[in-house]
């Protein structure tokens, strides 16, 4: 028997169960740990509320969780115990074959400019969690009662994040928006809303249905000035998928500033952010006009204010250090060699390659991560046999008292969570951790 621990249930966690599944069947027992009560990582924190068909995505990792060989650990911190740990990584790579992390890259790449500590400043962990009902974030509470937010970024996060705060309520019908957000986001007086990009519009990370939603919403309307979008004919050069959002950017440019619009959703290129000003609080950020020069934004001297009265930075995500596990401080990701990162110690997913990709590249990245498990056993690197795998683990909590959470409790907490949803909205999530396991009993 093979013991497999993976940590983290989100994407790249699931599929790499799935993957140890299909190679050795029932001769691996996978226990997938998570530090939330709730499982499925991104999909339930990070994808947006009004994305719900890319949700449903869990419905197939709910297939590989309740096959007898897989079991969900939640509610159980891995780290050293006495830093808030519940189980070490050296406890569990003494029980376990293999240890897979697989924590994703929940934590905001710092924007690191004079003023960032401001009030009413976020980073998009925080902000998505906000919306999300992450339980860390829940509490965050932005203050929407200005009149212009900047968001900083160019990717599909940033899109999320100007297009949640640009919906009406009604926009948000079939949604799991959760209940807080949806009540704060009506009250909101945000009538404009700047995306900042340091590069043009060929350098645009936003992928082409995500950026043409904007061009369908009801109360909002994107603008794209004209000047900054560079000959037609250049458009030939890019790959497929930019050449389709760089053709989205052409149609919001030929919109007609008719002024009926109620928000306005700004594109600002050539614009990096150099600082943010306020007193205590946010009221305006300073920003260098940049040109491409090689494909990198260079500035040009030229200086100007946007006023802000809330900004999200959307600028990428770093993972989560672990105690005892080596870390590549730039790269904010563990450090490894295409996943390995010591013996019997890996990594896959956005804590192997960064936030980068769709969910789905997340599965070839679990296949081969078990590929590689797989080779290290058969060379001999990787024991099997001489781990206690999950009853080791049963043992440990016991002695230890860790309030394990099952995917039985969990299919509970969804059946509260679906009973308290609001009209046509699939749940209405907790975003309290102690108020998750009540919900189990
Ligand atoms: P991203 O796609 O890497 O975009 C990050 C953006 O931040 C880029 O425009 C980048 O500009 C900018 N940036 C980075 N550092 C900056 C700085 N110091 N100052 C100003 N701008 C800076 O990252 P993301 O939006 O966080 O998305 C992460 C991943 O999740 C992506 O693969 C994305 O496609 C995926 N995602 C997908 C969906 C969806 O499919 N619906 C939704 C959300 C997220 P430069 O290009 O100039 O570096």
């Amino acid at each position: 028997m093979r013991h497999i621990a993976i940590i983290g249930s989100g994407p790249a966690g699931y599929y790499t169960a799935e993957a140890a599944q299909k190679r050795w069947g029932d001769d691996v027992k996978v226990d997938i740990f998570d530090r939330l009560p709730v499982p499925y990582g991104l999909i339930r924190t990070g994808v947006a509320p009004d994305h719900q068909s890319i949700k449903g995505v869990s419905r197939r990792y709910e297939q590989t969780a309740l096959s007898e060989n897989v079991r969900f650990v939640g509610n159980v911190t891995v780290g050293a115990p006495g830093e808030g740990g519940d189980v070490s990584i050296e406890e569990l790579r003494g029980l376990y074959d293999a240890v897979i992390l697989a924590t994703g890259a929940p934590r905001d790449r710092a924007l690191d400019l004079p003023g960032d500590g401001l009030r009413n400043v976020f980073g998009s962990a925080a902000f998505v969690g906000w919306y999300n009902g992450h339980p860390e974030f829940a509490g965050l509470a932005p203050d929407l009662g200005g009149d212009t937010a900047v968001v900083i970024g160019m990717g599909n996060v940033a899109l999320d994040v100007a297009r949640i705060l640009a919906k009406t309520r009604d926009e948000f019908t079939g949604s799991d928006i959760v209940g807080h957000a949806l009540d704060a986001l009506q009250t909101s007086r945000i009538r404009r809303i700047v995306i900042l990009g340091r590069r043009g519009p060929h350098q645009i990370m936003m992928t082409p249905k995500e950026l043409g939603e904007l061009g369908h919403l009801s109360r909002a309307t994107p603008r794209v000035d004209p000047a900054d979008l560079p000959d037609q004919g250049e458009d030939a050069l890019l790959e497929p998928g930019v050449r389709k959002s760089v053709n989205s950017l052409r149609s919001f440019a030929a919109i007609p500033e008719s002024g009926d619009a109620e928000i306005v959703v700004e594109f600002d290129f050539f614009a990096a952010p150099k600082a943010l000003l306020g007193e205590g609080r946010v009221e305006a950020i300073e920003v260098e006009r940049t040109r491409i020069d090689g494909g990198r934004a260079v500035g040009t001297g030229e200086f100007y204010e946007i006023p802000a009265s809330i900004v999200v930075s959307c600028i990428g995500y770093r993972t989560s250090p672990i105690s005892g596990v080596p870390f590549d401080e730039r790269a904010g990701r563990f450090a490894n060699d295409e996943g390995r990162i010591l013996p019997g110690l890996y990594c896959v997913g956005w804590a192997r390659r960064g936030p980068s990709g769709t969910i789905g590249t997340n599965r070839p990245d679990g296949f081969g991560v078990i590929d590689m498990v797989a080779g290290d056993m058969e060379s001999g690197v990787l024991g099997t046999g001489g781990h206690k795998g999950r009853a080791g683990f049963d043992e440990l909590a016991e002695a230890r008292g860790i309030e394990v959470v099952t995917f039985r409790d969990w299919k509970r907490i969804e059946e509260a969570e679906a009973a308290r949803a609001r009209e046509g909205a699939p749940r209405e999530k907790f975003v309290d951790v102690a108020e998750m396991i009540r919900a189990r009993d």
